[in-house]
Protein backbone atom coordinates (compact mmCIF):
# COMPACT_ATOMS: atom_id res chain seq x y z
CA UNK A 1 0.00 0.00 0.00
CA UNK A 2 1.44 3.11 -1.11
CA UNK A 3 0.34 6.44 0.45
CA UNK A 4 0.75 10.13 -0.42
CA UNK A 5 2.92 11.26 -3.38
CA UNK A 6 6.16 11.08 -2.48
CA UNK A 7 6.78 6.99 -2.89
CA UNK A 8 6.21 6.38 0.93
CA UNK A 9 4.83 3.29 2.08
CA UNK A 10 3.58 1.77 5.35
CA UNK A 11 3.22 -1.87 5.94
CA UNK A 12 0.27 -2.93 7.88
CA UNK A 13 0.34 -6.70 9.09
CA UNK A 14 -2.89 -7.75 11.30
CA UNK A 15 -2.02 -8.08 14.55
CA UNK A 16 -2.05 -11.92 15.13
CA UNK A 17 -2.85 -11.35 19.52
CA UNK A 18 -6.07 -9.41 19.02
CA UNK A 19 -9.43 -9.59 17.02
CA UNK A 20 -10.48 -5.95 17.73
CA UNK A 21 -7.20 -5.32 15.72
CA UNK A 22 -7.46 -3.08 12.84
CA UNK A 23 -6.24 0.06 11.18
CA UNK A 24 -7.28 4.02 9.88
CA UNK A 25 -5.77 6.05 7.43
CA UNK A 26 -5.61 9.44 8.80
CA UNK A 27 -5.11 12.64 6.66
CA UNK A 28 -4.23 15.81 8.20
CA UNK A 29 -5.20 19.14 7.54
CA UNK A 30 -1.50 19.60 6.09
CA UNK A 31 -1.98 16.74 3.95
CA UNK A 32 0.34 14.23 5.46
CA UNK A 33 -1.04 10.88 5.74
CA UNK A 34 -0.92 9.01 9.27
CA UNK A 35 -1.99 4.96 9.61
CA UNK A 36 -3.17 4.68 12.88
CA UNK A 37 -3.14 1.16 14.82
CA UNK A 38 -5.80 -0.08 17.21
CA UNK A 39 -5.63 -2.68 19.31
CA UNK A 40 -7.65 -4.83 22.22
CA UNK A 41 -6.23 -2.92 25.36
CA UNK A 42 -4.86 -6.10 26.75
CA UNK A 43 -2.98 -6.88 23.49
CA UNK A 44 0.53 -8.15 24.22
CA UNK A 45 1.83 -6.50 21.20
CA UNK A 46 -0.16 -3.21 21.67
CA UNK A 47 1.69 -3.23 25.56
CA UNK A 48 5.19 -3.51 24.02
CA UNK A 49 4.41 -0.76 21.48
CA UNK A 50 3.39 1.63 24.18
CA UNK A 51 6.33 0.43 26.94
CA UNK A 52 8.52 1.33 23.62
CA UNK A 53 8.01 5.14 23.70
ZN1 LIG B 1 -3.15 -6.44 18.94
Amino acid sequence: MALGGNGASYEVWPCTDCLPWHFEVVQADDGEVMVREWHAMECALFQQLIADQ
